[in-house]
């Protein structure tokens, strides 16, 4: 904020920096902000739903809105930037059936905090959980050493073996780090 306001006598210069700061990365970075925001308000409209759930669906307006979260304080404080948008998103014709599927509906829908469009808000969040299943979708399986073999090989080991000569891995290098029984 104070760096903006240094800059504002020189408009041509906070231009440039401006587009210059856009183009490296920043995309990529509110991408990241609103796959978690929508991680976190799946958990938070998860957390309310029991209670919460039927007021906000039926909820017309923002006022409506902070109405069904009266009396929780941390919860209207938690929504209060998206308070208004909740009711556009329900009142989606695609807006779906089902408890869960309309938390999560909502979550990713409001995660972009209307900035960029709902539909896009949870194609990014979706995008995101897609990335982060494939993450782990793999597991490590085998796991080589790096060695120094006298017969003078260094590098990476292979089926716990040197590449050069075959020379096992004793037992004992194992044991001694700690590695043996992971
Ligand atoms: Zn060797």
């Amino acid at each position: 904020m104070a760096k903006r306001k240094k800059q504002a006598p020189d408009p041509q210069k906070s231009l440039d920096t401006f587009s210059k700061n856009r183009s490296r990365g920043r995309p990529g970075v509110r991408k990241l902000e609103i796959a978690g925001r929508g991680y976190h308000y799946r958990l938070l409209f998860g957390g309310i739903w029991e209670w919460a759930g039927e007021k906000l669906l039926q909820a017309k307006t923002e006022e409506d809105v902070l109405t069904a979260l009266e009396n929780q304080g941390d919860y209207r404080q938690g929504l209060l930037p998206v308070a208004s948008l909740i009711p556009k998103v329900t009142s989606d014709p695609k807006f779906p059936q089902g408890s869960e599927a309309q938390i999560n509906f909502l979550a990713d829908s409001l995660a972009g905090l209307g900035f960029v469009s709902f539909r896009r808000s949870r194609d990014i969040c979706g995008q995101a959980r897609a990335k982060q299943k494939k993450k782990t979708k793999y597991k490590i399986i085998r796991r080589e050493y790096y060695i120094e073999c006298t017969c003078g090989y260094k590098g990476p080991a292979r089926d716990n073996a040197c590449r050069k000569c075959g020379a096992e891995i004793p037992f004992y290098f194992g044991v001694i780090e700690g590695l043996g029984f992971r």
